[in-house]
């Protein structure tokens, strides 16, 4: 009945880790003029997942070219020609600045509003080879199963122990002679000191 708790625990534990690895989400809006290109610059570890959407509205087509592009400027996500909005999802293989860029130099005319909803998810344990991904849900399986575990055996501990106290033996038991003080052992009839009859109060 006890070992119910278990998994209920290791799940809260975990729920609380999700809940502190991935912030709050971003919001930005910006507007992006005829012949403009406008940079979003992220500060990123490597391991870090970043995902969101974009709407676009103004001019005729609502649209502008997206992409993103990594620390050294490459692009790494091109979504390309994006019309009323698009989803986004990218993870940064290293340390640095990404650029989320809305490139509106295609439009002689029209100004682009944008609005940028985004999420940063941190790995539990940043990824040695820069891999991310799936490795942070191996970490986070991984950690579950140790909890759930270590839980399991503190609680069969507790049990042990009790078990432990309630077998020992009635012999080793120690009783008072009520006229002397004397320790006797708990089945004697007579005080091995005076020699008075012990005294029990069984009936309590
Ligand atoms: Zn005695």
């Amino acid at each position: 009945m006890r070992r119910r708790g278990a998994p209920v625990l290791a799940i809260l534990v975990m729920v609380g880790l999700l809940a502190t690895l991935v912030s709050a989400a971003q919001v930005e809006s910006f507007t992006v003029g005829p012949l403009q290109r406008y940079s979003l610059i992220m500060n990123l570890d490597a391991g870090d997942r970043v995902w969101g959407s974009v709407s676009v509205s103004g001019g005729s087509g609502n649209d502008i070219d997206f992409r993103v592009t990594d620390p050294v400027g490459a692009v790494i996500r091109n979504y390309g020609r994006v019309r009323y909005g698009a989803s986004f999802d990218f993870t940064a293989s290293r340390e640095g600045a990404y650029t989320l860029i809305f490139d509106n130099t295609f439009s002689i005319f029209s100004s682009k509003q944008i609005s940028v909803t985004y999420n940063v998810e941190a790995p539990f344990i940043p990824p040695i080879t820069g891999a991310g991904g799936s490795s942070t849900w191996l970490v986070l399986i991984l950690a579950l199963v140790i909890i759930i575990v270590a839980v399991a055996a503190v609680e069969s501990g507790k049990e042990r122990r009790k078990a432990a106290v309630t077998t020992t033996p009635e012999v080793t038991a120690r009783i008072y002679c009520s006229k002397c003080g004397a320790e006797n052992s708990a089945d004697a009839a007579f005080c091995r000191s005076c020699g008075a009859k012990i005294m029990r109060s069984e009936g309590i």
